[in-house]
């Protein structure tokens, strides 16, 4: 029971399966657990993609990859029969994956149909001892809960908390045969998003609006400055519940957590909510014409001014900037 487990999500795009981009993360706290127990990092892939070189790059001893049609998409069950299996032929001490909406779920199934304990959504992980421990921020990043495990564990990785680092292994791959079970829930049919967009809970740099651009055609001022940023959208509640962005957007309690290294917040109050959503991000900037508004309590860079002159000059700033 030295060995970990990681669960590795993948995404189909026109080229096939690929990896997702927490993937390295998840390897590298992954190996620096297997490191401390003096065990194995072996990595799950499944539905087709495959093992790439990212895996041996950041420390993957051993790949099970579970292939077949019902493992392709991420529904729960299939997904879980196949982890299960996983963790049957490796019997790991800890479980890794991604805090992503498939991960936290599957995370707790398996957690709980193993009687494991489960340790979400986290930001650090280590070995103290005989005991895992992790950190989780609580109460919108005001308070770090430090939690500990005496037995195995599921862990799931909050994305952008850890900096993938390379340890080169050469991993030998092994086809796992798991029966999907009678499928419960059938995917019919997936309707892909119109525009080709950056995943928010992945992205590096997130420019979000809320209800201070005050109309939904200012919007462009926040897609204009993502652009040159080449950032994702995001948006508060107030805006996603007056329909001028879709929920996919929504930072915070009820939408989205994310990590990114930079956070531009652009006509968001900053109410406990939505700090909820992004305030371990790495450097966050405010805009606000309000210099008493929240935001500015956990802005690294706050200006004090309207979205409609502030975001055209940090527009043209970074492209000038960009530019060279
Ligand atoms: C159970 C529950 C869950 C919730 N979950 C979420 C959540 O997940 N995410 C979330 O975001 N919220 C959530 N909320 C809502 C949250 O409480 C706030 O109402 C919401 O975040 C406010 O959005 P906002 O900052 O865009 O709007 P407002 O609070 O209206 O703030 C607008 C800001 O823009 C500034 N402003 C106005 N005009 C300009 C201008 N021209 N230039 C510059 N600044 C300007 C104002 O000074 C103000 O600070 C939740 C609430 C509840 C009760």
């Amino acid at each position: 029971m030295a060995d970990v487990l990681i669960y590795l999500e993948t995404a189909h795009g026109a080229d096939g399966a690929v990896l997702k981009k927490p993937a390295a993360e998840v390897a590298t706290a992954g190996r620096a657990i297997a490191d401390a127990l003096g065990g194995r990092l072996v990595a799950l892939v499944t539905g087709g993609a495959a093992p790439e070189g990212v895996l041996g790059r950041h420390g993957v001893d051993h790949v099970y990859t579970v292939d077949g049609e019902a493992f392709g998409r991420h529904l729960l069950a299939p997904q879980a029969a196949a982890l299960q299996a996983a963790i049957a032929a490796t019997e790991p001490r800890a479980v890794v994956m991604a805090a992503s909406v498939l991960g936290k779920e599957l995370g707790a199934f398996v957690a709980g149909r193993l009687g494991w304990a489960l340790m979400s959504d986290v930001v650090q992980t280590a070995v103290d001892g005989d005991r895992l421990t992790a950190v989780k921020p609580k109460y919108a990043g005001k308070a770090l809960a430090r939690l500990a495990a005496a037995g195995p564990a599921v862990i799931s990785l909050r994305p952008n908390a850890v900096q993938p680092q390379e340890s080169p292994r050469e991993p030998a791959t092994e086809a796992l045969e798991v029966d999907a079970g009678a499928a419960r829930v059938r995917l019919r049919e997936v309707v892909a998003a119109g525009e080709k967009k950056l995943e928010l809970t992945e992205a590096d740099t997130i420019v979000a609006g809320g209800r201070g651009l005050g109309t939904p055609e200012n919007w462009t001022l926040i897609t204009d400055l993502a652009a040159v940023l080449g950032a994702a959208n995001g948006a508060s509640r107030a805006v996603v519940d007056a329909g001028w962005r879709p929920h996919a957007e929504q930072v915070g309690q009820t939408g989205k957590t994310v990590s990114p290294k930079l956070y531009v917040a652009a006509g968001i109050s900053g109410a406990i909510q939505h700090l909820a959503g992004m305030s371990s991000s790495k450097v966050i900037v405010a805009v606000n014409k309000d210099a008493e508004a929240p935001i500015f309590k956990v802005a690294d860079y706050g200006i004090v001014g309207d979205v409609n002159e502030v975001l055209p000059m940090l527009t043209e700033a970074a492209r000038a900037f960009l530019a060279g």
